[in-house]
């Protein structure tokens, strides 16, 4: 074959980078045909096998092993960023950026555009912080200016400025919402957090209880579907009004989740128990604590995809997310620059159950 654009993925095992990994080699994918390569430290998972990439096994935040592994990858045209190191702290998050473009420019004559994806928390501020800085008021917009604080995303954002104005290159930040996506090597995954939660419940037979804050259950959320995001990621790359851009991501639509707690309980057949009046915040990280022996039988029982429960589930990310309000962003700079793409994201929380059944990653 001959291909019209070569694809770096760091983080392809990722929430984002298993959809990229998916959707990128597809035969009608605009800006292909694609060759893809994709990196992550783990040795390649069982579900990742069937797309036709080339899987390489690297840590990014290692210099020399970067520059030895990536530097023979001398037909890269896009590098899709979607990975971060686990932990909010600026200095590796920046190295493991930078060790890319290191290992990347001096041997990729035709690399064209750079694709980072950060966040919300952009407008909000990080999850572990100390330094107090006013959030921006919601609907959040792209213009709004840093927050006065500490951000690893403002130094992964100066990196690609000044790397992508030293070489010429084409550059485009996402900021997605709350992602739903299906990936079990991802840090934060939403939706198999709460599915793992559900089946635990189903397992010890007890009731789905909302754990969280009166107004996180009743107010207007939004969130992104991880093959949006990537539908998302390959318009920039491709379409030149997208180019040298920051934008927003997510469904276009809203939801609350007391909707989304009554479609989970009926995903998984259990008794749910919504908001109670009065009630306060129940922390799921501290209910779930002792439960890695528990997911371990139902993996074993169910004869699933082995996984740590502690892998598996992010239950402090969804902790944050039963506390949060007023988080919504704009579309509107997407749709003005000619980006249309939404989905329903009812649908989206399902279709991520279904293919983590599909997959054997959940019963
Ligand atoms: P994930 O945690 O889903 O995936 C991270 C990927 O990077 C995995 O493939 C992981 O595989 C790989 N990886 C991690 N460390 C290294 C390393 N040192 N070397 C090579 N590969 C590595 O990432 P997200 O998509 O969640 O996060 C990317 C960005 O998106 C972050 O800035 C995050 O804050 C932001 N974001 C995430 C949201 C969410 O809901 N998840 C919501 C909004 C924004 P392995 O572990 O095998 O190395």
């Amino acid at each position: 074959t001959s291909y019209q654009s070569v694809a770096l993925i760091v983080g392809i095992t990722g929430i984002v980078g298993s959809s990229l990994a998916e959707i990128l080699p597809l035969p009608d994918t605009p800006g292909g045909p694609w060759k893809v390569y994709g990196l992550a430290r783990r040795p390649r998972p069982a579900w990742n096998e069937n797309h036709p990439i080339h899987y390489i096994q690297c840590d990014v935040s290692n210099t020399d092993e970067t520059i030895a592994k990536l530097s023979p990858l001398t037909d890269i045209t896009h590098i899709f960023y979607v990975s971060w190191m686990g932990s909010e702290e600026c200095k590796v998050n920046a190295v493991m950026f930078q060790n890319i473009f290191d290992a990347v420019i001096p041997n990729a004559p035709n690399l064209k555009h750079i694709c980072l994806q950060t966040g919300i928390k952009h407008y909000f501020g990080l999850f572990e912080t100390d330094t107090k800085s006013e959030p921006h008021d919601s609907p959040f917009t792209e213009d709004l200016p840093r927050l006065n604080q500490p951000n690893f995303y403002h130094n992964l954002e100066d990196i690609l400025y000044e790397e992508t104005a030293k070489r010429g290159l084409t550059w485009s930040v996402h900021r997605p919402a709350l992602i739903f996506g299906f990936s079990p090597c991802s840090m934060m995954n939403i939706v198999s957090t709460l599915s793992v939660y559900a089946t635990i419940c189903k397992h010890e037979k007890t009731p789905l209880v909302y754990p969280g804050t009166k107004a996180s259950w009743n107010c207007y959320a939004d969130a992104v579907d991880a093959d949006l995001i990537a539908e998302h990621q390959i318009w920039t790359a491709v379409e030149p009004n997208a180019k040298n851009q920051v934008f927003n991501c997510n469904n276009g639509d809203v939801f609350k989740w007391k909707h989304i707690w009554k479609t989970l309980a009926e995903q998984f057949g259990v008794e749910m128990v919504g908001y109670e009046e009065g009630k306060e915040q129940v922390s799921l990280q501290e209910m779930m604590k002792d439960k890695g022996p528990v997911w371990d039988e139902i993996v074993k029982e169910n004869k699933l995809v082995p996984t740590k429960l502690e892998n598996i589930a992010a239950f402090w990310f969804a902790d944050i997310a039963f506390m949060s309000e007023n988080l919504l962003s704009s579309m509107n700079k997407n749709k003005e620059h000619g980006f249309v793409g939404f989905r329903n994201s009812q649908k989206s929380f399902v279709s991520c159950i279904d293919k983590m059944k599909a997959y054997k990653i959940i019963p």
